[in-house]
């Protein structure tokens, strides 16, 4: 069964982001979070380390 990467819970629907997958309810949570949110930021940061190499982002 899949764990969220998140709230570390089994998960059998969500939103699946490259190796890690995210619950139905964290998906909502994120969704009315704003970029200022510390919360925000620890999603963002966990997403960003299950992005491959090669999806990094285009900074110079
Ligand atoms: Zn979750």
């Amino acid at each position: 069964m899949e764990k969220c990467f998140a709230c570390s819970r089994p998960a059998t629907g969500g939103l699946r982001i490259f190796s890690t997958f995210l619950c139905r309810s964290c998906e909502q949570e994120l969704l009315l979070l704003t970029a200022d949110d510390p919360r925000y930021l620890f999603f963002m940061e966990k997403i960003r380390q299950a992005l491959p190499a090669a999806a990094e982002p285009l900074v110079p």
